[in-house]
């Protein structure tokens, strides 16, 4: 083992993830998770697959720092990889407390207990959401910031709150990953994300169509400045996601210097894209009925991703039929089974 890291979110989508890519990097992932978006039955799905008969998990609020520190304290941390926040758009704007306590206090907080316990390697979950509204697609990482939601602002506090505690204290190593869309699950089909949350983003939404539980995908707008007036994103497959946050842990354990860098495929691809390929995994075509914009939307969410790969060694490998095939397969296989389990 290289060390033990801890998940902060552990127990969730992009944690469990990054969990099963750092155990096989040689890591010994420590979880820390309250379980407010998280189902404790992924412990043993987990488990299953990196064989393993125990993990380590704490019952943890993030903003708990001395429960942190006691964790921290026990020994042999190298790092920390803060997922555990909010991250529902339309919930943050209807209580933006909410998201600036558990996003930002949550961060200050880990912050504390980890220069307590002098683990100075911090992996942070960002968000291609500071990048506001761009003109200049694919945005490069020196775009300019802004927010357009109180979730958009909590991700960009706790970028600034980062770049002024490295400024400050050169023991600090950051890497800020500012995802694109994550989609997709991990090929065992055992881990993934939970279909019981009700969905608000295209990929967990779709899955339910093709379960047959919605009727049809409502496709909010068809008249953008697009291929085919559909809004287009960067979809990424979780576990290259996952892989991008060994890469980044690697990086700031060999050279010390902080980064903050896009991840994503840089290709896009458009609602109905989405829905065909979905449909191919399935085997049928999937229903859409054509809906009004929703609010806040752009065209083209795209960014650069050449410095991924300069700076942390960091290049996709899935495409997007594997990611609709992995997603379909956890779809009908873990995700059912965990839900029996969770409602035993
Ligand atoms: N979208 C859609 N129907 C849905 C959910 C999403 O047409 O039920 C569209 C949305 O307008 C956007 C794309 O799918 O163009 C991706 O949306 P998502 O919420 O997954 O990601 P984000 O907009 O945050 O990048």
């Amino acid at each position: 083992m290289v060390g033990k890291v801890l998940l902060t979110g552990g127990a969730g989508y992009i944690g469990s993830h990054t969990f099963v890519a750092l155990q096989d990097a040689g890591y010994d992932p420590v979880i820390l998770d309250d379980f407010s978006n998280a189902k404790k039955s992924v412990l043993d799905r987990i488990k299953l697959i990196c064989q393993r008969s125990e993990i380590e998990c704490h019952q943890v609020d993030v903003r708990d720092s001395d429960a942190i520190f006691e964790i921290l304290n026990q020994g042999g941390f190298v790092a920390a990889v803060h997922f555990a926040a909010k991250k529902a758009v339309g919930e943050s704007v209807e209580k933006p407390l909410d998201y600036i306590d558990i996003n930002c206090t949550g961060l200050l907080s880990l912050l504390k207990a980890m220069e307590r316990a002098e683990v100075f390697n911090l992996v942070f979950s960002s968000s291609a959401t500071v990048y506001g509204d761009q003109e200049i697609i694919p945005i490069p990482e020196t775009a300019t910031r802004s927010y357009a939601s109180p979730y958009a602002f909590t991700k960009l506090m706790g970028e600034q709150i980062l770049e002024q505690v490295g400024d400050a204290d050169p023991r600090w190593s950051f890497g800020t990953l500012r995802y694109f869309n994550p989609a997709g699950a991990h090929a065992s089909g055992m881990i993934g994300e939970d279909p019981a949350d009700i969905p608000n983003n295209l990929m967990p939404y779709i899955a339910k169509v093709a379960t047959g539980e919605f009727e049809h995908l409502s496709v909010f707008g068809d008249t953008y400045n697009t291929h085919d007036g559909t809004g287009v994103r960067d979809y990424i497959h979780v576990m290259d996601l996952a892989d991008a946050h060994v890469k980044s842990l690697k990086t700031l354990q060999k050279n010390s210097i902080s980064h903050a860098i896009n991840i994503g495929t840089g290709t896009g691809y458009s609602v109905l894209d989405m829905l065909a390929a979905y449909g191919r995994a399935v085997g049928k075509t999937l229903p859409h009925k054509i809906a009004p914009r929703r609010d806040g939307d752009v065209d083209t969410l795209l960014g650069e991703v050449e410095k991924a790969e300069e700076v942390i060694g960091f290049k996709t490998r899935y495409d997007l039929d594997e990611i609709c095939a992995s997603s379909w397969h956890w779809i009908n296989t873990g995700a059912f089974q965990a839900a029996k389990e969770d409602n035993s």
